[in-house]
């Protein structure tokens, strides 16, 4: 009988990893990492409950590392499969896999000079080298048509909407002449987005796996592009600058061109615009080479010769020189900057450097995970430890939910209400204990579907 074992994604929105089982084959969907409280984090140094030799295919929803990150050591530890994915994400994956295996070398030689860990000496999860290497094994697929993997598997992929190249994943399982589909929802973006293409919707399902990070919570439906606009114009008529943490994949490009569109229609006045972020501006290089999730309006543009990441007056930042110089430069600016949720990169020095001036503000576009610095800040920590110093946070604090890669309750619900027939089950995973509650809940009373929220390692019969 197929199973399904849950390695991660439940009860908090990192780590996802799913296993299916069947005829002696093992199908992994997804390897994140295990991110945010020190608990979850630690969960990234448990061995698998199955050796990773075993593990026949691994294939992934999307590039980011909670659903990536796990892969160099995977490998480390045995894994010899191919990995398939989308064209765009075999590329995010070449940016933020080895940028990952640089800040696990990093974090392990700073626990070693403060002797923070029981461990001596502290390693890594994985190397820079060890990141590398894993990408010999990336294979990019045609996600235009089915895949059959074997006898007991077939792969079809739909768009998410949540980044470049995300995809939902629907397995076809065979065994002893019977057929089952398990849906992986991936993480869903949202609808009419500026970028991407809206979410599509498989048409049914035995099984699926549906996120829910904000599966208690709406997005704002304000006019956010004219408040960003007056965010900017308020810091800047007090000489400050706005810092936004923003995640390198997706938001930043988002940004990017919404503060092109506002300029030009006149809304905002024309400031510098830095992207301090190396991994933001080849994340920028790798959507513009890829256009087939872009939605008419991004295409439209393009097809014209625009460049629609590149608002006037924009600087991208690559050398750690030109990163300290933004330090001292004085007068009104934007700096977008990662990581979004202020755990590490180029930001902390920005945030140290400007959270102490009420001229300033700081800007949250995305999701926060608790226990996060930007979580902290978002709700109103009077000092945040950056680098080991206090710092006290004078700066005007703001948030614009509405940019959010994730759908909210709404839109999942929206789209779970175009698969047209309900399915034996649906998990809830990718989602904080709150939010992964809530979802179900109106899954239950909305859909009159079944619904629960598996626990970590849980192993289901299909
Ligand atoms: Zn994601």
């Amino acid at each position: 009988m197929p199973t399904l074992t849950f390695l991660g994604a439940t009860g908090t929105v990192t780590g996802s990893k799913y296993l299916l089982e069947t005829g002696g084959e093992r199908l992994m969907i997804d390897c994140g990492l295990f991110q945010g409280l020190k608990e979850l984090r630690l969960r990234n140094w448990n061995p698998l409950p199955i050796p990773p030799s075993t593990i026949n295919w691994l294939v992934l929803t999307h590039a980011h590392l909670d659903h990536v990150g796990y892969i160099p050591r995977l490998v480390k530890d045995g894994y010899r499969g191919e990995i398939l994915a989308t064209p765009a994400t075999v590329d995010l994956a070449k940016i933020t896999l080895p940028d990952s295996g640089h800040l696990q070398e990093e974090d392990a030689a700073y626990a070693n000079k403060i002797k923070s860990s029981k461990h001596s000496p502290a390693l890594p999860l994985y190397t820079l080298d060890e990141a590398v290497k894993s990408l010999e094994s990336f294979r990019a697929i045609d996600d235009s048509k089915p895949l059959e993997l074997s006898s007991h598997f077939t792969l079809r992929f739909f768009g998410a909407g949540h980044i470049l190249g995300a995809r939902s994943i629907e397995v076809t399982i065979r065994e002893n002449g019977k057929t089952l589909k398990v849906l992986f929802s991936g993480d869903l973006g949202r609808y009419s987005q500026l970028i991407i293409r809206e979410p599509a919707v498989p048409d049914a399902a035995d099984f699926l796996l549906c996120e829910s990070t904000y599966g208690d919570r709406l997005h704002p439906t304000d006019d956010y592009q004219a408040r960003l606009a007056k965010i900017v114009e308020t810091t800047a008529q007090r000489g400050g600058a706005v810092v936004i943490p923003a995640f390198a994949i997706g938001r930043t490009q988002e940004l990017l061109y919404i503060f092109r569109t506002l300029i030009e229609k006149g809304q905002m006045h024309s400031i510098p615009i830095h992207v301090d972020s190396p991994m933001a501006i080849h994340v920028t290089d790798v959507y513009l080479r890829h256009r087939e999730d872009n939605n008419l309006e991004t295409a439209a543009l393009e097809s014209h010769g625009g460049q629609p990441f590149s608002p006037p007056n924009v600087h991208f930042d690559r050398t750690v020189e030109e990163s300290k110089a933004l330090n001292n430069a004085q007068g009104p600016r934007i700096i977008i900057s990662a990581s979004g949720m202020a755990t590490g990169g180029r930001v902390l020095h920005h945030l140290a450097q400007r959270l102490p001036d009420p001229r300033n503000t700081v800007l949250f576009v995305g999701y926060q995970g608790a226990g996060t610095r930007g979580q902290k800040i978002q709700s109103g920590a009077k000092f945040i430890k950056i680098f080991g110093v206090d710092i006290s946070v004078h700066a005007q604090i703001e948030d614009i939910g509405n940019l959010s890669g994730h759908a909210d309750y709404g839109e999942i619900l929206k789209w779970l209400g175009r698969i047209s027939s309900p399915p034996q089950q649906t998990f809830i995973t990718h989602g904080e204990p709150g939010p992964a509650e809530s979802l179900k809940e109106k899954i239950i009373q909305q859909l009159h579907w079944k619904a629960r929220a598996p626990v970590y390692l849980e192993k289901v019969s299909l």
